[in-house]
Order: structure tokens, then sequence, then C-alpha cells
């Protein structure tokens, strides 16, 4: 399949980046792709990588978005458990951040997080590029979501602004973030949840790390490369939370691509949980505000 090659750091710029891993779509192609590191701004990013019109061949399977509620088995009770304590975690976090309502979803998928906060008395707008996706919301949690084209017409600003494993599919990252960042009013929050490579997992699992999802992740983020990228933008970073269920989740995914076992998985996923307060959790919430 055709690809781009990139010249230019997608963050900053800089024309000077040097080859970390080379990774392989475990999930769905197959295919290896190359993760380059940017010599000045210390993002990790997929290169070469699909073109806009291309990109989404690689996210058609029935497994990628969880769609549907409706699955039976045990396997699906967990994973509606965690959610729902999931979706309580980000309550309270949405509450101690912030008294304002106003919130705006980006890449919002099935509308669960939206519904649980219109249900808890936020004004809700959601951004979704899938239809699909869209069409589940609206059907299962009652939320009518945009298309994501919708993003730069927007002109009002928000009390919070968030994003939950979405800025790693953005395709133009820079002027995306510019839009974003100008969508938090002046005492609002930005909310960034991105795996981060240099995880503990992720150096355990190295090449076989689930959360390296090429090329659907197109940029690897750390602590050391996203602060400065969204402090440039104009927000104050403030602080950041691990995600620990995305530690064993993504722990359970890497044993599978190796051959591994799931014990091994528990064990890993809990050191890197572990680890959460040096910076080193599988998944890391950070928190950006405007003043
Ligand atoms: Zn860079």
């Amino acid at each position: 399949m055709e690809h781009v090659n990139q010249s230019a750091c997608p963050a900053c710029g800089a024309e000077s980046f040097s080859t970390y891993l080379t990774v392989k779509d475990h999930f769905l192609s197959k295919e290896d792709f190359k993760l380059e590191l940017c010599n000045s701004c210390n993002l990790l990013f997929t290169n070469p990588r699909p073109t806009p019109d291309r990109i989404g061949e690689y996210y058609k399977s029935e497994d990628y978005v969880s769609h549907s509620s409706t699955k039976k088995g045990l396997v699906n009770k967990v994973y509606n458990w965690v959610r729902s304590y999931t979706l309580k975690k980000k309550m309270s976090l949405l509450k101690e951040l912030t008294p304002g309502r106003k919130l705006l979803d980006i890449g919002a998928g099935t509308g669960h997080f939206l519904a649980k906060a219109k249900e808890s008395g936020y004004v809700v707008l959601g951004l979704e590029p899938d239809e699909d996706a869209r069409k589940v919301a609206l059907a299962e949690n009652r939320i009518e979501l945009k298309d994501l084209s919708l993003l730069h017409s927007l002109e009002e600003t928000f009390d919070v602004v968030s994003m939950w494993h979405v800025l790693e599919h953005v395709y133009d990252l820079r002027v995306d973030l510019e839009k974003i960042v100008s969508l938090v009013n002046q005492d609002g929050v930005l909310i960034i949840a991105v795996p981060n490579y240099t995880s503990f997992d992720a150096q355990y699992y190295k090449e076989y790390w689930a959360a390296y999802d090429v090329p659907r992740h197109l940029y690897h983020f750390s602590p050391k490369s996203i602060i400065p990228l969204v402090e440039s933008k104009g927000l104050r970073f403030e602080k950041m939370l691990p995600m620990k269920f995305d530690s064993y989740y993504v722990s359970m995914l890497s044993e599978k691509y190796k051959g591994g076992s799931m014990l091994k998985a528990m064990r890993i996923g809990f050191l890197s949980n572990q680890k959460a307060r040096e910076g080193l959790s599988s998944s890391q919430i950070y928190i950006f505000r405007k003043k």
C-alpha cells in the first residue's frame, strides 16, 4: 500500500530524527512500520504513514471499535464493569477540575462518556469521525454526535475539552491541536489521555507493545514530549494521572501478540501501575489549564 514519508516532525517541524523501533501491525494488516524519534521535541511518530484517504482501511475490523454493548459472555461482562467504573472515575475528575458545565468531547466514540456527563448535568457536544459510531451513540445513548469535520468551524469555547485516546490518531497534529487549545475558555481545562511509550510495559514488550497500534496510532507520546507540545500552544500543564486498567489491558494484548501468558500480563500490568507515580504507567491522563 502507498504511504506518505514525512521529512519533518509532525509536532515541531524539525528535520532530524532517528529510527527508534520497527513495529508490526499485529492487529490487522501485519505490515511493518517504522517509529522515528524527533531529536528536537522527543515526539515518536509512525513514518511513513498511510495517506489520509487510505487510513480508514486500517480501522476496518469488527474488533477495533467496541461499538456494541449487546455482546454476551464473561469477557463482555468484565468489559462493561470496567467501563462503568472508569466512567465514574472520569465524572469525579471533571467535578474536581472545574465547576464549569460546558463540555466538548473530541473523538466521542459511541458516546458513553457524554451520556454519563449529560446525566450528571453537563451541557455536552461530541465530535466523532466514524459514522457507525455516531449511529450507535444515538441508538444506545441518545447522544447526537457531530462529524469531526465540524471542529474547525466551532467558535464557542468550553469549560472542559476532553480527548480520551484520540490525539494519537489525529492526522494534522499541529493545526488541530492549535484549534483544540483555542476552544478552552479562560477558566477551562483540556484533558488528554494517551498511551505512554516510556511506560514500564512499553519498555518491557518493545515491538510487541500493543499500544503502538501502528499505523492507527500516528504518534506515540511520553510526558517529555506531550507536555512541552501542549504548553507551546498556550496552556499550562497541571498534573498527570495514570489509567490503571489500561496497564492490564495493554499487557494482555501484548502477551497475545507475543504468544505469551496471561499470568505474565497481569504481573507486568501490576508493575506498571506500581510505577505510576514515576510516570511509568501504560496510559496517562494529562491535565492542562488555560491560566
Ligand atoms: Zn519534533
